[in-house]
């Protein structure tokens, strides 16, 4: 049996993780797992920026080899960033079997509001179902309250359903029957 492989990078939030674990099942057809953490990838931090580059990340992602691999999804509580952006929610493979996505962003306390891990939970799925439905061969849907929706600030991601579009989802069987 194939399984999607959640891979926590660096400092996160166990009962997040855990929380993924369980729903994201519920959207996509794979049982999951969770592996041991691995620490930040140094090689993947900018100084200047302060942050994490994405590409790089996916880049060790890729290192991982068991046979029953479906997907591997990494997060981050860093911040990351890719060449042409300040900063990205997350990035993945498209289509491929590696994804990534940033908790640090989903945190109201990034914005200075008060802390609500069940908000953070409702972000962090619907950044992990958007990246791996990159890696499904779902490209970026017009339907602001679709999932594959391109987030461009938190008001977007809080406007999104956590699952696919009805046009989405046909797409995400299609491909993957
Ligand atoms: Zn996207
Ligand atoms: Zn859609």
């Amino acid at each position: 049996m194939k399984l999607i492989y959640i891979l926590p990078i660096g400092q996160t939030d166990p009962k997040i993780i855990r929380y993924l674990s369980k729903q994201l099942l519920g959207y996509l057809h794979f049982p999951t797992k969770v592996l041991g953490a691995i620490a930040l990838p140094a090689s993947a931090y900018d100084k200047n920026r302060q942050q994490y580059r994405a590409g790089q990340i996916i880049r060790e992602i890729r290192l991982f080899d068991f046979s029953n691999i479906e997907k591997v999804l990494g997060i981050i509580g860093a911040d990351l960033y890719s060449e042409d952006f300040s900063f990205v929610y997350g990035e993945a493979e498209a289509p491929g079997r590696n994804a990534l996505f940033s908790l640090a962003r989903l945190d109201p306390q990034y914005y200075d509001q008060p802390a609500n891990q069940e908000l953070v939970k409702k972000r962090a799925l619907k950044e992990a179902t958007h990246e791996l439905g990159h890696t499904y061969s779902l490209s970026h849907c017009p339907d602001t309250h679709c999932v594959m929706y391109y987030a461009q600030s938190i008001e977007d991601v809080d406007n999104k359903e956590e699952k696919f579009c009805a046009r989405c989802q046909k797409l995400y069987e299609m491909y993957n029957s």
